[in-house]
C-alpha cells in the first residue's frame, strides 16, 4: 500500500516522540508499504514564533509571517528524516516547495491550487521515505505560504490524493473522533466512523482534531482517512461516506468554537446595497462570516450583527470603522467573550424536535442564546463564552451521547 502517515505538534513534542514516530514509520515500510510522512512543527513551536513575531509589532506583514511560521515544520522534518537515515533507511525532507505544493498568494491562509508530484513520485521510486514539512506550499510568484492554523492536515489530505494514496492516517494525542472533545467532557465516546459532511460540521464549528479544509478535500477527492493516536496501536475512526455508516444517530457530535467574535452594527442606513456593500469589503479583506442577524431599528434604520473568528477581528474591525467614518453605520461594538457551541448530526434531516431540545437543554442551564443557526444537519448557539463548558456537558447529556 502507499500511505501518507501525518504526524501532529504533540506526537513530535520532543525528540523521544520524534523517535518513536521514526520507528513508527519504519514498521509501516517494513510491513511493504511506501510511506509519505507529513510533519507538524513540534508543539507549542508555532505559537512561540508568533509570540516572537508580536513582539515587534501586533500586524507582521502577512509574507514574512509565513516565512517565520513555515520554519517550525521544517525543523521538524529534518530531524525525523535525520532520525530515519541514522536507523539505517533512505529518507528525505521535502519542504512544501519542493513536493511541488503551489497555493494562491493568500498569506497566512493559502489555498492549494495544484499538486506536481513528480519529485515525490521519483523519490517513492527509489524507495525513499519521503517527510514532508506541512502547513506550506509555494505561491506562483515563488513566495512561501501557510494553509492556515491547523494546516498540515491539509497538506496530508492533498498529498494523499495528489500520489493517489491508498490511506491517509492523521495520527493526534487523542484516539479518534469522539462525540466531543474528550477534554471538555470525559464521558465523550469514540467513535468507530463518521460521515464526511458531519467531520466536516465539527471541524468548520470548532472541533480542531481535523481542520475543516482537510475533510472538505478528503471528501471531494475520496481519500479514506483515518484519524488515531499516536502513543498506541488503538484503531481510530474512519472518515467516509455516509453511504458506509450503518448506524445514523440523531446527533453524532458536539463542537466548541471558543474563537469567535461577534461585531454589531448599529444604525446602519436603510440603502438597497449597503450590506453588500459591507460584506463585500469583508469579503475583500479575506474576513470569513459565519452567522449574520439583520433587525430593522426604530429609526427605519438597519442593526446587523455577525460572527468572525477572533483572528479575523483586527481586519474586520478596519472595515467596519471605514464605514462609521462615511456615516453609514451609527456605531459598531465588538465582543470577544462570546463562543459558539453547535450540534451535528445526520440523522437530524428525518428528525424533528431536535433543536427544540437544544434550546430547552440551554434554558434548563439558565444560558442566554444570543444568536442561532441552523442547517440540515446542525444547529449553532451564540452563548457567553464562560457557559461554553457547562453547555457542552448538559448537551452531551442531553443527546444521551454517552450511552
Ligand atoms: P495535532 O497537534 O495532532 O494536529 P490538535 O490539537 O490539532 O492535534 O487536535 C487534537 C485535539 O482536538 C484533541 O487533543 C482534542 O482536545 C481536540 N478535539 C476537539 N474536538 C474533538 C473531538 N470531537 N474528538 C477528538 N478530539 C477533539
Ligand atoms: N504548526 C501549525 C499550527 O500549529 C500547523 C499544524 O500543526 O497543522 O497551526
Ligand atoms: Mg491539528
Amino acid at each position: 500500500m502507499l500511505i501518507v502517515q501525518k504526524f501532529g505538534g504533540t506526537s513530535v513534542g520532543d525528540l523521544q516522540r520524534i523517535q518513536n514516530v521514526a520507528d513508527r514509520v519504519v514498521r509501516t515500510k517494513k510491513a511493504g508499504n511506501d510511506v509519505v510522512v507529513v510533519v507538524s512543527a513540534m508543539s507549542g513551536e508555532t505559537n512561540k514564533l508568533v509570540a516572537y513575531a508580536e513582539h515587534f509589532s501586533k500586524m507582521p506583514v502577512k509574507s514574512e509571517m509565513d516565512m517565520l511560521l513555515s520554519s517550525g515544520e521544517r525543523v521538524t522534518a529534518s530531524l525525523l528524516a535525520i532520525a530515519l537515515n541514522a536507523m539505517g533507511y533512505d529518507a528525505v525532507s521535502m519542504t512544501g516547495r519542493k513536493a511541488g505544493i503551489v497555493t494562491d498568494s493568500i498569506h497566512t491562509k493559502a489555498r492549494i491550487e495544484e499538486i506536481d508530484p513528480t519529485v515525490m513520485n521519483k523519490a517513492l521510486k527509489e524507495g525513499k521515505i519521503i517527510v514532508v514539512a506541512g502547513f506550506q506550499g509555494v505561491s506562483m510568484e515563488g513566495n512561501v505560504t501557510t494553509l492556515g492554523r491547523g494546516g498540515s492536515d491539509l497538506s496530508a489530505v492533498a498529498i494523499a490524493g495528489a500520489i493517489k494514496a491508498d490511506l491517509c492516517e492523521i495520527y493526534t494525542d487523542v484516539s479518534g473522533i469522539f462525540t466531543t472533545d474528550p477534554r471538555i467532557e470525559s464521558k465523550a465516546k469514540k467513535l468507530n466512523r463518521i460521515s464526511y459532511d458531519e467531520m466536516l460540521e465539527l471541524a468548520s464549528l470548532g472541533a480542531k482534531v481535523l481542520q475543516n479544509r482537510s475533510v472538505e478535500l478528503a471528501k471531494k477527492l475520496n481519500v479514506n482517512l483515518v484519524t488515531r493516536t499516536s502513543f498506541t496501536d488503538e484503531e481510530g475512526t474512519l472518515i467516509t461516506k455516509e453511504e458506509n455508516i450503518m448506524e445514523k444517530p440523531l446527533v453524532s457530535g458536539i463542537a466548541l468554537d471558543k474563537n469567535q467574535a461577534r461585531i454589531s452594527l448599529m444604525g446602519v442606513k436603510d440603502r438597497p446595497g449597503i450590506a453588500s456593500d459591507i460584506f463585500n469589503k469583508l469579503a475583500k479583506s479575506e474576513v470569513n462570516i459565519d452567522m449574520i442577524i439583520q433587525n430593522i431599528g426604530h429609526d427605519g434604520s438597519a442593526n446587523i450583527d455577525f460572527t468572525v473568528a477572533v483572528g479575523d477581528l483586527h481586519d474586520a474591525k478596519n472595515v467596519v470603522e471605514g464605514f462609521v467614518k462615511t456615516g453609514d453605520i451609527k456605531e459598531a461594538s465588538y465582543d470577544e467573550n462570546i463562543c459558539k457551541v453547535s450540534i451535528v448530526g445526520v440523522g437530524m434531516k428525518s428528525h424533528t424536535g431536535v433543536a427544540a431540545k437544544a434550546f430547552s437543554t440551554m434554558a434548563s442551564e439558565n444560558i442566554n442564546i444570543n444568536m442561532i443557526s441552523t442547517s440540515e444537519i446542525k444547529v449553532s448557539m451564540v452563548i457567553h463564552e464562560k457557559y461554553a463548558e457547562l453547555a457542552v456537558r448538559s448537551l452531551h447529556n442531553a443527546y444521551e451521547l454517552d450511552k
